[in-house]
């Protein structure tokens, strides 16, 4: 396999080359493939190009897409056409044009990729689609039905003008709302696919509370415009795209992050995205790390190197641009140093990972294309970074925009942290009595309404147990408050010690008590309270020596709340009470 890409001035120039003597010399080989990315979508600039093409090489099969950035040689272009042949010896080349109709998605991938298994000797397949007028969630779907394992990429053809429609086309058919896919067909041509994202969480965690299709209607139950615009300062108007670009959303799926990149708003607030999504998902807003990126960067490349292969094709986010701004070469550039490096800055990038027929957002898919055997000379084994030069410029002032943007994410990442430390201690503070340290009224209120939830839901018991220190007033007005306090202090650890894991205890208010006991009957629950009153009674206190307690007990009832439960186990209370103290009492029967 041979490889050589051109960059496009005009059409004299175009057709020196192909008769220049690189490109006659190659025509002899089994099948020729051409790639064309361009930012220029314009029918009348693309046909004379692939026509001349076509003319100087009949037997070559074009295939390209309209772009948001062109890759040529590892660098960034904006505004061009680039070209890319592939030259194969021995490959087979099988093409499947299919315009699609929305809502015909997963019919059209089904029918494509069975067309596909029918070849045999699939080494791979390109995929170009079209993102903007058909769901590539779907048509990956219907693909995905069919038992392939065969590497599959590519990536969704962009443009510029979000007002123009994106293109793709094979020869001379261009179509604006479907897919191309090219087979490879061949028993000796190695395909290396990889991909890698590099945006970090960068918001607090967030439910998808309304979704449908690409649809994203609400977060938090909250419009989910009113959710970008808060956090991001992003006005919905024709920038939006380009201003909310940078901050996908991360969803956690299968152990693996994807990112999906927001396209536009609607009237009533929903934000469209260029995939699926699904109520329930939980997401954070994310942001780009040029540390990140370029390690990984760097990794992939070494992996490459092992691979050896005669070409490489590279589909990449445009959010990488918009994030990585002039130091975007920073992440493509050395590709070129291990193979011709070409592809396209998209729409959506696809993959197959794990078996499954992926379209991604924010990353960049690398392939890596290798005929027969490995060819070069082994990396040396001492020290494989010596082979490559880093990708990370030595010029420090070169790469200010991702230093400070590396840094400004690390502080906020503290922050956050620090922040959700902080919030958890409050939490944690306000739930707790001052003088004796155990539950207060607020935590016994919310662990009561949770507790009685569970119930209603599995129809399991739950008791409550109120319990009262027997004229404590007398220990005041006898020892002193400091006494007092330290017989709260004393009793509330006895009580915590005498009950269940599953059990809570806390203080409801003066010297009175409450303990919560789940999955516990009312006859277990006055067995438990008279086994405390026995123990109080027995333990010796500070100064006052013994004490007693009263204690009422009531169970849950249909149709309760937390006041009827607790206002039956306070009459009860109040009859352990009356009937003479350091006793308990149940509710009444129904
Ligand atoms: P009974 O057996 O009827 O419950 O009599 P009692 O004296 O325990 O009940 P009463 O409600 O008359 O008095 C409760 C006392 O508890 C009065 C109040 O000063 C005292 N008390 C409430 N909270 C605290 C506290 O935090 N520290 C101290 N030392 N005393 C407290
Ligand atoms: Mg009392
Ligand atoms: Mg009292």
């Amino acid at each position: 396999m041979k490889s050589l890409t051109y960059l496009v001035k005009d059409i004299p120039t175009l057709q020196a080359y192909l008769e220049s003597p690189a490109v006659r010399d190659a025509e002899t080989s089994q099948s020729v493939f051409v790639q064309v990315f361009s930012s220029l979508s314009e029918k009348e600039i693309l046909l004379p190009i692939i026509r001349e093409i076509r003319r100087h090489i009949p037997k070559a099969v074009v295939v390209g897409s309209t772009t948001v950035g062109e890759i040529i040689h590892g660098q960034l272009q904006v505004g061009t056409v680039v070209l890319s042949f592939s030259f194969f010896e021995k490959t087979v080349l099988h093409t499947f044009p299919v315009a699609v109709l929305p809502g015909k998605e997963f019919e059209a991938g089904e029918n494509l990729m069975r067309e596909i298994n029918g070849i045999g000797q699939v080494a791979g397949v390109l995929i170009l689609a079209t993102p903007q007028s058909i769901s590539i969630s779907k048509l990956f779907g219907g693909m995905s039905e069919e038992n392939t394992d065969f590497p599959v990429f590519g990536g969704g053809a962009g443009v510029y003008d979000p007002k123009l429609a994106s293109v793709i086309f094979l020869n001379e058919e261009f179509l604006s709302q479907g897919t191309v896919a090219v087979a490879f067909s061949s028993s000796d041509l190695h395909i290396y696919t990889q991909t890698f994202l590099g945006w970090r969480p960068l918001s607090k965690e967030m439910t998808i509370t309304g979704a449908e299709g690409g649809l994203l209607k609400t977060i938090d139950g909250e419009r989910a415009f009113d959710v970008y615009s808060r956090y991001l300062n992003i006005p919905n108007d024709k920038e939006f795209f380009a201003n909310a670009l940078e901050f996908p959303i991360l969803i956690e799926k299968d152990g693996q992050t994807l990112a999906r990149v927001p396209l536009y708003v609607n009237d009533d607030g929903c934000i469209a995205f260029l995939a699926d999504l699904e109520t329930g998902q939980k997401f954070h807003i994310g942001y780009g790390e040029p540390d990140l990126i370029l390690g990984r960067s760097e990794s992939v490349q070494k992996e490459l190197i092992d691979f050896g292969p005669d070409s490489i094709f590279l589909y990449a986010c445009i959010c990488r641009r918009f994030l990585l701004q002039d130091e975007e070469n920073l992440e493509i550039q050395t590709f070129d140093r291990i193979a011709p490096a070409v592809g396209f800055y998209t729409y959506g990038e696809f993959v197959r990972q794990n078996g499954r027929i992926l379209l991604l957002n924010s990353t960049i898919v690398v392939v890596g294309f290798r005929e027969g055997e490995h060819k070069q000379a082994p990396r040396p084994a001492s020290d494989g970074t010596e082979a490559l030069p880093s990708p990370v410029s030595s010029d420090p002032f070169s790469t200010t925009h991702s230093r400070i943007i590396t840094r400004l994410l690390h502080f906020i990442g503290v922050v956050a942290s620090e922040l959700e430390e902080a919030n958890r201690e409050l939490k944690r503070v306000s739930g707790i009595d001052k003088l004796t340290q155990i539950n207060n009224r607020l935590k016994l209120d919310e662990i009561l309404q949770s507790e009685l939830s569970r119930s209603i839901r599995y129809g399991t018991d739950l008791s409550v147990l109120m319990l009262d220190i027997d004229h404590f007033k007398k220990v005041n007005d006898t020892f002193g408050h400091l006494t007092g306090d330290m017989v709260l202090t004393k009793l509330a650890e006895l009580l915590k010690n005498s009950v269940r894991e599953s059990d809570t205890v806390g203080r409801w208010g003066g010297e009175e008590f409450l303990i919560i006991l789940p999955q516990t009957s009312l006859s277990s629950a006055r067995s438990a309270a008279e086994k405390i009153l026995t123990s109080v009674e027995n333990v010796a206190f500070p100064n006052v020596k013994h004490i007693t307690c009263s204690a009422g007990v009531a169970t849950f009832r249909e149709g309760d709340t937390p006041e009827k439960l607790l206002s039956r186990a306070d009459t009860a209370l109040y009859h352990a009470k009356k009937a003479g103290r350091n006793r308990v009492r149940c509710e009444e029967r129904k």
